[in-house]
């Protein structure tokens, strides 16, 4: 029995527990276009924690990955992408990309995903992990993600995963016209999820879910 079960998952050990993670807590909670489930089910988050953590790799929990930074919790990561409508000829900004696991998901959804780290052995370790996993759709850059990366905008979708006092203004400006940009936005200890839709000169602001992310560091943030 677990020799065919390990077989039909091409040898990942861990492919069962990843489904059990999408139904149990991604699906059943609401979370319904089947490319952000397929997504979720294609990325191998035990690879993007540390060693240690592997078998947690599936727990309904954001985890430690050193630097006093973490990987968001299986759900918010699905409920965000779902948020920003990743189309598969879209170009993706994401600011944060931490372990990378985000920046994977997001790279299985569209055509070209940029992400900035501020850390930068975080960007080293992530940009080495996703060329290990094969991603070749992806830029990681080192350095403050807060005034975006105007020289690759405009972008269809902005992701922001670390939360600020409010959407940095470089990033608003560096959406295309339709796109869409996902950010926790509040006070230090909680936050609110904020979707801003482009359209020409108008910015449409919708608020989501509470939350609780790390703090977005830089100009456009806040201050270290
Ligand atoms: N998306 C990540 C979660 C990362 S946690 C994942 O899937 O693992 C948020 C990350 O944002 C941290 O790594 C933190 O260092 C980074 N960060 C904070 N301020 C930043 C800034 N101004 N520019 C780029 N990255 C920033």
């Amino acid at each position: 029995m677990w020799t065919r079960r390990r077989a039909q998952n091409g040898g990942d050990p861990f492919a069962h527990e990843r489904e059990g993670m999408v139904d149990r807590q991604i699906a059943a909670r609401g979370v319904r276009d089947p490319r952000v489930l397929d997504a979720m089910r294609a990325t191998p988050r035990h690879r993007f924690v540390p060693e240690r953590a592997r078998e947690f790799a599936y727990d309904d929990r954001p985890l430690e990955i050193g630097h006093s930074q973490t990987i968001s919790q299986p759900y918010i990561v699905a409920f965000m992408t779902e948020l920003l409508e990743p189309g598969p000829d879209d170009h993706v900004l994401e600011i944060g990309t931490g372990s990378g696991y985000q920046t994977a998901v997001l790279a299985h959804l569209v055509k070209r995903v940029t992400t900035i780290e501020r850390v930068a052995p975080l960007a080293e370790a992530a940009r080495n992990r996703l060329a290990d996993l094969g991603y070749c759709n992806v830029a990681v850059h080192a350095g403050d993600g807060t005034r975006g990366r105007p020289e690759d905008a405009p972008y269809d979708g902005i992701l922001v995963t670390a939360a600020g006092p409010r959407v940095p203004d470089s990033l608003r400006a560096q959406l295309a016209d339709g796109g869409r940009l996902v950010c926790p936005v509040g006070p230090r200890e909680t936050q609110r999820l904020v979707k801003v839709t482009r359209h020409g000169d108008r910015f449409d602001e919708l608020a989501s879910i509470g939350c609780v992310f790390v703090p977005l560091l830089g100009e456009e943030g806040w201050h270290a």
